[in-house]
């Protein structure tokens, strides 16, 4: 028996939420001509996503990577939203990028499955909650999905397509195409899995590097000078935390140890103090380093 899946051609996006992750998939989609709306409920992240994305295609300017046409017909691509029924509106692909929080994203695909049209396929961006935890947030489990962007895609371009209980193979082939269009790696994760793929792999990594150091056996600096040393990166876990946002890494560590209830896997108290501080990272101007000039960025700075 031949079985033909069809794949539908998804070219009108809308990405629902323009925070760090949201403003870095609207530009992966603009970059690669894709028309969409960025919709956030708060005004001020709208502005601050408007100002990253200028930011980034300057660099990318400065470095010759696009030209100055280029930059502005990136820019003309995308429409910054703040009516949430405008932003969906004849959409083919909703990427939903609101905070790691359950309850704030089940709202939110209830919102979403009323406000589309039916044929829309609404993917959620989400670090670790399983899409199984949402789809009955919604009528039309057959059209939602993970779909798991990392930091930056245009250097990542990693993403993780996950299904849910009743999503279509049509959904997962046409979504899988649309991200190949925009030069991302659509990777399946072949059974339900929280943290995805390389998320469990990282979540490891980084769990011991806060255990490192809440045990006061290596200072922080040193954990990511080593890892920046062995593996030639550019920064190390405590920079790429920061960059994440650490109440992020929190909510993301909160689920697992909301699924397990182990103790082990609640979010250690290094971290915890730091957000009590109000130190999130590079979006608050401070977390383990302050910025926009972090120490690991300095001259010599490897050679303690
Ligand atoms: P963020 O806190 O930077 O941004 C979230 C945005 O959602 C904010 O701008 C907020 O105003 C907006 N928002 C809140 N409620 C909303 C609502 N009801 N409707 C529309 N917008 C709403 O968070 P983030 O780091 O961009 O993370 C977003 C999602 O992406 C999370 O699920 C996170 O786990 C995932 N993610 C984050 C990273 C990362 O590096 N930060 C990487 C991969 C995946």
């Amino acid at each position: 028996m031949n079985l033909v899946i069809t794949m539908r051609d998804l070219r009108r996006v809308c990405v629902y939420g323009a925070g760090t992750l949201g403003w870095q998939i609207a530009l992966q989609c603009a970059s690669h001509g894709r028309r969409l709306s960025l919709y956030d409920i708060s005004a001020r992240a709208l502005e601050r996503a408007s100002l990253s994305i200028t930011t980034e295609l300057d660099t990318w300017l400065e470095a010759g990577k696009v030209s100055d046409r280029e930059k502005r017909s990136t820019l003309g691509l995308i429409k910054f939203e703040s009516d949430a029924v405008e932003a969906v509106g004849g959409i083919d692909l909703v990427i939903e990028a609101v905070p790691e929080k359950l309850d704030v994203k089940r709202r939110v695909f209830e919102e979403l499955d009323k406000v589309c049209d039916e044929e829309t396929i609404i993917a959620s961006n989400s670090s670790s909650i399983r899409i199984s935890l949402i789809e009955n947030a919604t009528m039309r489990r057959d059209r939602v999905l993970n779909t798991h962007f990392y930091s930056f895609p245009w250097r990542s371009r990693v993403v993780e397509l996950m299904r849910g209980t009743m999503t279509s193979d049509e959904t997962m082939s046409s979504v899988g195409g649309f991200m190949r269009s925009i030069d991302m790696v659509p990777l399946v994760v072949r059974k339900e899995s929280t943290g995805f793929i390389f998320n469990r792999v990282w979540r490891a990594v980084k769990r011991e590097c806060l255990q490192l150091v809440d045990e006061g056996v290596a200072s922080f600096e040193d954990v990511d000078r080593a890892w920046m040393c062995i593996y030639g990166m550019d920064s190390g876990p405590f920079g790429l935390m920061d960059r994440v946002g650490l109440d992020v890494v929190r909510d993301i560590e909160n689920v697992y140890y909301g699924e397990s209830h182990d103790l082990r896997d609640a979010p250690p108290r290094l971290l915890l103090e730091k957000i009590e501080k109000g130190e999130l990272g590079v979006k608050s101007g401070k977390g383990f380093y302050s910025y926009p000039n972090p120490a690991y960025r300095e001259p010599g700075w490897l050679e303690a």
